[in-house]
């Protein structure tokens, strides 16, 4: 494997400001890798034909002396819910294949602008209604860990794609876990920033009241690299925040420093008892608990008692707005189009719907349909959204006990490809622990906790802290991180092969 796919986003771009490797350099060292490695990991949908000539004009502008942002001439990959202009965005569907939008969402349009090389578009549970990436309409991505094992969903290629050192630095969205299940799984750092913190123009919608666009990478100083880049206010998104963020790199770099975690009051949730998890898992959320207090943190019992309700809720909020982002696939405005000779409008819409969309998006676009239903609207969607203010009000009454809350990020280590496939409540129930923060709408991030102690696989740990306070996430995170990292003797992905090496 050539060196440069090894450095971290930070180090890259350090080498690239000192001239030691120019953007063409890295930009084609991790296009071999993919070559390399991706017909195993399937990461990538669509490998950008245009990297090469983007990371040239990096070179020649930083040639011509032009001041370049921190993290120019670094490669990028990119969730394939996240519209380009330059690559087909298909969301993982059918009903897309091939589909090209006029223009660029704006975290992949203030990519280009901070000089980041898109590298390609990542595979992803269909419309990023999943767990596993098997519900891709392109076939699974394989973790990089266990080519038989799920890379975690929906955003199972960006995840794969960091931890195969394809990239060092992707984007993901996370509606219910999708940024933080998939970094759990495969050994890698991912952060759901504050509802609004990162715009969502030109993020392909599932359910807007939850959606969020974030970092996905090897380190958390990355992460914060990435969101510098991407986050801040959208005149484009209604719903984006018009708050001034710190540099959440900076704030990475003094979190690293340790001294934060001195007198920090770390919540444990009394409901989600360890015999919830598997044992690797529990152990290893314990040891980090550990490492946590012995640099100076508090554990600190809090009582969040509507937590489990979370999924029920969230598989009603989610499905209903689905079901409604999704009817502009109606086969008059976007994508595919199936023709049924002397049929009417409504037959072609719904030749194309069934030809287009894959059983898990129909099975939530009928869910939704039901519970949006006049009769049922109060009963279902009504009920959902009194959970969602409870489960709110437990993140109130918690963040006014502790500084952060931390659990272990999902139920289990990476599942084997076809396990769940057929079971959705035991796929659904994978997102136990990243839910509430969608539906509260605060930050959550999830890092390397270890390998389990029963099956060596990655397990990550994560921490929640009241909306707009991403900053404090940044800053425990790098903490943990590089007590972690001491702890064990170099990186997790460094330390375990990955890719025909024997882990
Ligand atoms: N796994 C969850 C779901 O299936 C989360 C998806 C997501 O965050 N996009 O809805």
């Amino acid at each position: 494997m050539n060196d440069i796919t090894r450095l971290t986003a930070a180090e890259l771009a350090d080498k690239l400001a000192a001239g030691e490797v120019s953007a063409v350099e890295a930009t084609q060292a991790h296009l071999d890798r993919i070559a390399a490695v991706d017909g195993d990991v399937h990461a990538f949908l669509h490998v950008n034909e245009h990297a090469l000539d983007a990371a040239s004009d990096i070179d020649r502008r930083r040639a011509a002396g032009e001041q370049l942002g921190p993290v120019a001439g670094v490669p990028l990959a990119i969730k394939d819910v996240l519209v380009t202009t330059d690559m087909p965005s298909t969301s993982g569907s059918r009903i897309l294949e091939g589909y090209m939008s006029p223009f660029d969402a704006t975290v992949v349009a203030r990519s280009r602008v901070a000089g980041l090389v898109p590298l390609g578009k990542t595979n992803m549970d269909e419309f990023a209604m999943g767990s596993s990436t098997e519900h891709s309409a392109y076939g699974p991505t394989h973790n990089p860990w266990d080519l038989e094992r799920i890379p975690g969903g929906s955003g199972g290629g960006s995840a794969a794609a960091v931890a195969a050192f394809e990239a060092p630095l992707a984007l993901g969205s996370d509606t219910g876990g999708s940024i933080r299940q998939p970094a759990h799984v495969t050994g890698t750092v991912g952060m759901k920033p504050t509802y609004g913190g990162v715009s969502r123009y030109g993020a392909i919608a599932l359910a807007s009241s939850l959606d969020q666009v974030g970092p996905v990478t090897r380190t958390v100083l990355d992460a914060g690299l990435l969101h510098d880049v991407i986050g801040g206010h959208d005149p484009h998104d209604s719903t984006s925040l018009t708050d001034d963020w710190p540099s959440f790199a900076d704030v990475a770099r003094e979190g690293a420093r340790g001294e934060v975690l001195k007198g920090l009051k770390v919540g444990v949730i009394t409901e989600l008892p360890d015999s919830g998890f598997q044992p690797g898992v529990a152990e290893s959320f314990r040891a980090s608990l550990e490492i946590l207090q012995a640099h100076g943190a508090e554990i600190i019992e809090v009582s969040a008692p509507h937590f489990e309700y979370g999924v029920a809720a969230y598989y009603l909020i989610l499905p209903a707005e689905a079901s409604s982002n999704l009817a502009k696939f109606d086969s008059v405005r976007f994508g595919m189009r199936v023709d049924v000779p002397g049929g009417t409008v409504e037959d072609v819409m719904a030749a194309t719907r069934d030809a287009g969309f894959g059983d898990e998006v129909k099975r939530r676009v009928i869910l939704g349909t039901y519970a949006l239903s006049a009769g049922y609207y109060d009963a279902y969607y009504g009920s959902a959204q009194k959970v969602r203010t409870l489960i709110q009000q437990d993140f109130t009454t918690a963040f006014g006990q502790v500084d952060v809350i931390a659990t272990p990020s999902a139920p289990t280590t990476a599942f084997k490809i076809g396990e769940k496939i057929d079971d959705p409540l035991q796929m659904y129930l994978n997102d136990l622990t990243t839910i509430p923060a969608n539906l509260a709408g605060v930050p959550g991030i999830s890092i390397p906790s270890g390998l389990a102690s029963d099956d060596g696989l990655p397990v990550g740990i994560q921490f929640l802290a009241p909306a707009r306070e991403d900053a404090r996430l940044y800053r425990v995170g790098a903490a943990l991180e590089a007590a972690l990292v001491d702890s064990w003797g170099g990186p997790l992905l460094g330390r375990a092969p990955v890719l025909g090496g024997a882990r």
